[in-house]
């Protein structure tokens, strides 16, 4: 009888499709990292000499957050909050060696629960491509901490440096390809030694966009930390001299050139709107590498400090359909994404794991304000700052590189961050009450927090 099934059919259909909004099937998620990345290397961050026509797309059909931040001022704990979800000093992944080293005996503990093993969890594939620098023992190493496969190498690509390789060689325009014997590894296994690492941001693209083909059919999770553009600078050759802002141009027209494949992988499958993208970089630009190292836009300072510049840095999230576009200028960080995948996965919070972020769902698709919420910036285990709302107290200060030791102040350093993003001009005379609510979010944080076995020395 083909009167029925005609009719049945469009209600069926719908009845599914109000079904798919109310319980959206778990979405991918793909978190692309870059090195050293500073906020004013892109053209929608403000970059006068660099084209990124790509994330500016990515950008313009997604949220781009001008108030984002790392999880730290320095590799490894920045990534380390990342996957975690949590304040470096928890994990222990902190301390006065600043980040791991191939001699480091340190690295994630197993312990933690890291977003690929909670996403695993929930039937995804999941996948490591690029920099790792989380521990190269037992334990830490990228398989070990819940990802299905891994391709890249264990550390920075400056690591391993062959002697005679001195920091200036290393900044330099046009560095030895075989000054640094650092390996690309894959599931564990070295296969190249050293890495061609000019061919380093072509092949993790590759190999990201594999991934993709092959899990067309069922979430995954896709963590790509680029190499670049931590010094030393490699660029292909269809990229070298291309861009208006010498060798770091290049790199990170590179980058973006890689992003917008991997983008056009995700359209060209029909996986755009069921894919959840986040572009950012681990930490500010490497200032002491001159003309090697990026820009901080207006902010003060770079890697290594806790002022904005260190730690301020791009974000852009990306889901066709699901998100709303927008710039906004909330608030939100590295701690957020966990819990901002758990969401997209459909998963319920995790058992008995305090996570330091919210999900910023709400934001990017409705434009729901999170609230006010306070943000810590640590440097090793010592708490440097804290920001709530506009402003920001900073309790300790201290140049990314060449202060050896950190500056206290007694009465905390306040900026009225909006006012002032280049934090120039010190207020804290004139709003004692700001400090003393952002002294009472500081005790509250202080009386929570347990400290992990600190894993850098
Ligand atoms: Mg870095």
């Amino acid at each position: 009888m083909p009167p029925l099934p005609l009719l049945a059919l469009p209600l069926l259909l719908a009845v599914a499709a109000v079904g798919r909004a109310a319980a959206p099937a778990p979405a991918n998620v793909i978190v692309i990292l870059t090195d050293d990345q500073g906020y004013g290397d892109l053209g929608c961050y403000g970059s006068p000499t660099i084209r990124t026509p790509h994330l500016d797309r990515m950008a313009a059909e997604g949220v781009r957050f001008t108030d984002f931040y790392s999880g730290a001022e320095v590799c490894s704990p920045s990534r380390a909050a990342l996957l975690t979800g949590r304040y470096p000093p928890r994990s222990g992944m902190a301390g006065h060696r600043r980040v791991l080293f191939p001699n480091s005996e340190g690295g994630l503990p197993a312990a933690e629960v890291t977003l690929a093993e909670a996403l695993k969890a929930r039937g995804y594939a999941t996948a490591h491509i690029g920099k790792w620098h989380l521990g190269i023992r037992p334990g830490s190493r990228p398989r070990d901490q819940g990802f299905d496969r891994t391709f890249g190498l264990p550390y920075s690509n400056d690591m391993d440096a062959r002697p005679g390789i001195t920091g200036r060689i290393r900044a330099s325009d046009n560095p030895p390809a075989d000054g640094w014997n650092v390996a690309l590894e894959r599931d564990g296994e070295v296969v190249e030694r050293p890495a061609v690492q000019a061919t380093l941001t072509r092949r993790y693209t590759d190999e990201a966009r594999r991934f993709i083909a092959e899990h067309a059919n069922r979430p995954f999770f896709l963590y790509l930390a680029h190499s670049m553009p931590h010094t030393p600078l490699f660029a292909s050759p269809e990229f070298r001299g291309r861009s208006r802002r010498g060798l770091y141009g290049d790199v990170i027209e590179e980058l973006d050139a890689s992003t917008g494949e991997i983008l056009d992988e995700l359209r060209r499958r029909g996986l755009a709107e069921r894919t959840f993208v986040f572009y950012t970089s681990d930490n500010g630009p490497w200032l002491i590498e001159g003309l090697q190292g990026g820009s901080a836009g207006p902010l003060r300072e770079g890697k290594g400090s806790t002022w904005e510049g260190g730690m301020r840095v791009p974000g852009i999230a990306w889901m066709p359909g699901r998100i709303k576009p927008a710039v906004t200028s909330v608030p939100a960080s590295f701690l957020d994404l966990f819990p901002t995948a758990l969401a997209l996965a459909g998963a319920p919070a995790l058992a008995g794991v305090t996570l330091d972020g919210t999900s910023l769902l709400p934001l990017l698709a409705e434009g729901r304000d999170p609230g006010e919420r306070a943000y810590f910036f640590y440097r090793g285990f010592e708490l440097f700052a804290c920001r709530l709302g506009d402003w920001k107290a900073h309790f300790q200060t201290q140049a990314g590189y060449g202060q050896p030791k950190p500056e206290a102040h007694e009465r905390p350093l306040l900026f009225r961050l909006p006012h002032d993003p280049g934090e120039r001009h010190e207020v804290g005379a004139a709003h004692p009450e700001v400090l003393a609510r952002i002294q009472e979010a500081v005790a509250r944080h202080r009386a929570e927090l347990k400290l992990g076995a600190p894993q850098f020395q």
